[in-house]
């Protein structure tokens, strides 16, 4: 063996390689130094693998890793090249969930290698099967995540009705119980393709009813569940760096899903109850569309032009512009700065008003904005913006739908109740910037666009900017 197989040298290079992962993670934190932490941590990543392949252990299966990278590279660079910024929480769902997949395949890989885990000590054991079954959890439950993000999937809960809180019951007690039967000594393989498959289901089970405003909660709590069971798995194979890496994926995901859950007025073991089939907030286990607006789409609504909703913000003192998923989709973030630009030659204050789960991932709004170098100043987070709606004369929602829709505060039936969200309605006249009567994410009508007060400019949002701004450069 020489210096560089030395296990201290390995973990000096693994110490280095997580300085590079904290500093990497610190400089995500503001969108402006986000891409050279990515960098950062990307570096600290490529140290650790190398020092992995470092290990003594390693020299025979250098080929089937190097095999395993090259398919991994061929899948993966592409299509994070090709990603559309409103695809990447589905694409960060699937990888986080590729994640815990692998960890649950090198726990299963691990109990084939020393035919169970009778002669390991006992904290392998343990360490190994919570890997197993938080990983397999992950898995499953961040691919129906993916599935809902991508619309494979129906976004609204779907459940077993009286059957899915003792489906899931029984699978999570199955799980734990062959663990155990393991853990003493159990060595059947089909024993550990039981708890496996005992926590796919669950996985499944869990997410499939969650719906609406709570999804941004779960993929942040399954994105720290991989975290977690990597760090687990780490800890049976006496690996430093999945260790060190598992717990900040877990400690960064918890806190993210606290956070989270904060904004949106959630309890976490509500939501996780809520897939169970049991009570909750309300948010996961309310029923499906309507939100008990009844029939909106037979309702009229009132629909206005580009140059009525330019003279309206000529006319303006105080305007609030509302960015949503919508915004994204249509990449309208430059020509919105255009014509808040325009408006403030004339005089008139603008501002933002930035909702925490507005879009498709959490700082989506400021992400994009950033990009279009909006004053930072200018962004409103929704506590400080919602006790200005009232001197607003105009809020002009673009592409924004559910952080806007009163159910959340008047339906206890929505599964948006209990939300908080962005007061538009207090507003003197709100214009909503969509492309037809189609509903949110959470799949529900928005009694907003009902209000007298409102007005609907439908089409796509970078044209109808694009058409406000031209009128009132003609102003
Ligand atoms: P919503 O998904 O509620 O609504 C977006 C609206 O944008 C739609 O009603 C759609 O209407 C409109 N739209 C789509 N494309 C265009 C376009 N090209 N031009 C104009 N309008 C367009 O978005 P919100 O931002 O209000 O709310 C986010 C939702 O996503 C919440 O329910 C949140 O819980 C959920 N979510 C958030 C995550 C996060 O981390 N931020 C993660 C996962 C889910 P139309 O089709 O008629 O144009």
């Amino acid at each position: 063996m020489s210096w560089i197989n030395d296990p201290v040298f390995i973990n000096s290079l693994y110490i280095i390689s997580f300085a590079f992962f904290i500093y990497g993670l610190m400089n995500l934190t503001g969108p402006r130094t986000a891409v050279r932490g990515n960098w950062i941590a990307a570096v600290g990543m490529a140290i650790a693998v190398i020092a992995t392949f470092l290990i003594d252990e390693m020299g025979h299966n250098w080929w089937l890793i190097i095999a395993g990278i090259v398919v991994g590279t061929i899948i993966g660079v592409p299509s994070a090249q090709k990603v559309k910024m409103t695809a990447m929480p589905q694409m960060v769902a699937l990888f986080n969930g590729v994640g815990g997949g692998a960890v649950a395949l090198i726990a299963w890989a691990e109990f084939r290698d020393t035919a169970g885990y009778a002669h390991e000590p006992r904290y392998v054991a343990i360490a190994s099967l919570f890997a197993a079954i938080i990983g397999s959890i992950s898995f499953w439950g961040s691919n129906i995540a993916f599935g809902k993000l991508q619309e494979i999937l129906p976004s609204k809960p779907i459940t077993l009705g009286k059957l899915q809180q003792p489906t899931n019951l029984l699978m999570a007690a199955a799980a734990v119980v062959l663990a155990v039967v393991i853990a003493v000594g159990g060595d059947s393989e089909l024993l550990m393709i039981g708890l496996l498959v005992a926590a796919a289901v669950v996985g499944l089970m869990v997410v499939l009813p969650i719906g609406g405003a709570d999804m941004p909660v779960v993929i942040s709590m399954l994105n720290a569940m991989t975290g977690l069971s990597a760090a687990a798995m780490g800890l049976a194979l006496d690996n430093t760096a999945l260790i060190v890496a598992g717990m900040i994926v877990g400690a960064s995901g918890s806190i993210l899903t606290n956070l989270m859950a904060k904004a949106m007025n959630r309890s976490i073991p509500a939501i996780v109850a809520g897939g169970f089939g049991g009570g909750g907030t309300g948010g996961g286990t309310g029923g499906g569309t309507g939100g008990g607006t009844g029939g909106g789409e037979d309702r009229p609504v009132q629909s206005t032009s580009a140059a009525d909703t330019a003279i309206q913000m000529a006319y303006a003192s105080n305007v609030v512009v509302v960015p949503g998923y919508g915004m994204a989709v249509a990449q309208a973030q430059h020509v919105v700065k255009e014509m808040a630009e325009l408006l403030e030659q004339k005089g008139i204050n603008v501002a933002y008003a930035i909702h925490p789960v507005a879009g498709r991932m959490p700082g989506h709004m400021n992400v994009l904005l950033a990009e279009a170098d909006v004053p930072y100043e200018q962004l409103k987070e929704m506590d400080e913006i919602n006790s200005h709606f009232g001197q607003t004369d105009v809020s002009l929602v673009i592409g924004a739908n559910d952080v806007t829709n009163p159910a959340a505060e008047t339906n206890p039936d929505s599964p948006l109740y209990g939300m908080p969200i962005l007061k538009v309605n207090q507003s003197r006249s709100v214009i909503v910037l969509k492309r037809s009567m189609s509903p949110g994410f959470a799949g529900i009508e928005n009694e907003l666009y009902h209000d007298p007060k409102t007005n609907m400019l439908f089409g796509d949002a970078k044209s109808s900017v694009g058409e406000i701004v031209e009128e009132l450069k003609n102003l």
